[in-house]
């Protein structure tokens, strides 16, 4: 599909056209990836941010959200629990922490694969390629690094004090050092166009990521997005099967913003070419501290009780969920 294609299919109002993308996502979904759901249980281990994005709660600006940093003890335990639920993969989260000591986190990294076998996906932000290099070397496996959009300019406008070639530094450090990449987009950001929102994605297919995440913008009243409107769900809807399209074979979660809006659109985002679901193992009391976006979806849920809900949601429409270790399927994982 070319530039002008997708274009066609982000600015139709053709609700038949729509819905014909939408089966052809879920075909390529399919053919590509099979009809199991990976689960993946997400950790958000410290809530502090050096970063001030101007769409996300923790933002170094927001002092009236308590902070937190988890203990090495605690993140252990919350992967112990992630393993007997029978899931093997790990996402260890955080904001830009400043405090965060590469050896501190490469002894869990370490831990975790001595006393589970997790398979380990950091997404702790940007990072030195030696950093980068000593998590990998410790065990890690992959890497969440969302571009968020990939316009230059508005890039920029979004994130003050970093630079988007710093980014792309950061993702092609991340290829080359063999991890299995992950990136993404939000969709609803000021000054987005459908232009723009095509060129993400044809930037996802010719840097042929692992894993890649859309989610809907949920402004946040302590950020300066707070007066804009929610993302649209539709667009972001369009952006999955699209991607999944041209990408053939990623790994797309049905994000956790999808499912924390007036109803859950995680079902509509499996069914438009994602393949991944994100239970949340945060802790009490950390899990509700960690507020990137308001109304997170299960936020005073029990630990460890998404990953029960997950297995009913999919089995509604006849998927089932795959407990396997979900490597990337884009090449063979040594
Ligand atoms: S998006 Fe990440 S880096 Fe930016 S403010 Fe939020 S936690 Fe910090």
């Amino acid at each position: 599909m070319n530039k002008a294609e997708i274009l066609e299919y982000l600015k139709t109002d053709d609700r038949l056209k729509i819905q014909e993308l939408f089966a052809r996502a879920d075909a390529a979904r399919r053919k590509y990836c099979g009809d199991g759901v990976l689960l993946r249980g997400i950790v958000e281990f410290s809530s502090y941010c050096q970063g001030s994005c101007a769409y996300c709660g923790l933002n170094k600006q927001n002092k009236n959200t308590p902070r937190y940093r988890m203990t090495q003890a605690e993140i252990i335990q919350a992967a112990g629990l992630i393993r007997s639920s029978g899931i093997q993969t790990i996402v260890l989260q955080s904001g830009e922490d400043p405090e965060l000591d590469p050896e501190w986190l490469a002894e869990i990294i370490r831990a975790l694969k001595t006393k589970y076998a997790l398979s380990i996906t950091l997404s702790v932000g940007e990072k030195t390629r030696d950093t980068y290099k000593l998590w990998h070397d410790a065990g890690a496996d992959r890497y969440l690094l969302k571009i968020e959009t990939t316009d230059a300019a508005l890039y920029e406008r979004l994130h003050p004090k970093m630079s988007f070639a710093n980014r792309l530094r950061c993702l092609s450090d991340l290829q080359e050092l063999g991890y299995q990449t992950g990136s993404g987009i939000i969709v609803g950001l000021p000054y987005q166009t459908p232009e723009i929102l095509a060129g993400d994605i044809l930037f996802f297919a010719s840097r042929d990521f692992d894993m890649i995440g859309i989610g809907p913008l949920i402004p946040h009243q302590a950020t300066e997005l707070k007066d804009l409107p929610r993302g649209s769900v539709d667009l972001t809807l369009r952006c999955v099967a699209l991607t999944r399209i041209l990408t053939q074979n990623a790994h797309l979660p049905a994000t956790t913003a999808l499912g924390s809006l007036d109803k859950d659109y995680r079902l509509d985002g499996l069914q438009a070419g994602a393949n991944v679901l994100m239970p949340n193992f945060t802790p009490q009391p950390y899990k509700k501290n960690y507020e990137i976006y308001p109304g997170k979806r299960c936020i005073s849920e029990p630990t460890g009780q998404c990953a029960l809900c997950m297995e009913s949601l999919v089995e509604s429409i006849d998927r089932y969920v795959d407990f396997s270790r979900g490597d990337s399927l884009k090449k063979v994982v040594i």
